[in-house]
């Protein structure tokens, strides 16, 4: 798939309307369409990488960042002290689906480890 086809990039573009709870010059975050927490985020680069294991040295700033914004939504939003889950799922077995590089913010319930 043509990384600028994704769904992601959609809602980047304002193709598609989605309210995003933040965003800035690198990134953008928003609901997940099919929550599997009481919280579901997706923090997603404006930068269409197609997973993380095509990502590159050139990368490592902004892979960083995202989860600086994770850890900053978590504290904003009151869940941080509780705690919370961060995945990146990536390729087949890892369940991605989306191939635009994306961390999901999961919080609002316990989570299981190691995951299913
Ligand atoms: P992945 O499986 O690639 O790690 O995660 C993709 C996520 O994107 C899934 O949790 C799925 O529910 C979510 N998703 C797919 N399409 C849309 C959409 O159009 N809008 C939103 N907000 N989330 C979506």
């Amino acid at each position: 798939m043509s990384q600028d086809t994704t769904i992601f990039s959609k809602i980047i573009a304002g193709e598609i309307p989605t309210e995003f709870v933040y965003e800035d010059d690198i990134c953008v975050a928003f609901n997940d369409i099919s929550p599997q927490a009481p919280t579901h985020l997706l923090i997603v680069p404006r930068e269409p990488i197609e997973s993380l294991d095509k990502a590159r040295n050139k990368h490592q700033e902004t892979l960083g960042y995202l989860l600086l914004v994770a850890a900053e939504i978590a504290r904003e939003q009151g869940f941080a002290e509780s705690g919370y889950r961060i995945v990146i799922n990536t390729n087949g077995d890892g369940g991605q689906t989306v191939f635009h590089l994306h961390v999901h913010l999961l919080a609002g319930r316990p989570f299981v480890f190691p995951p299913g």
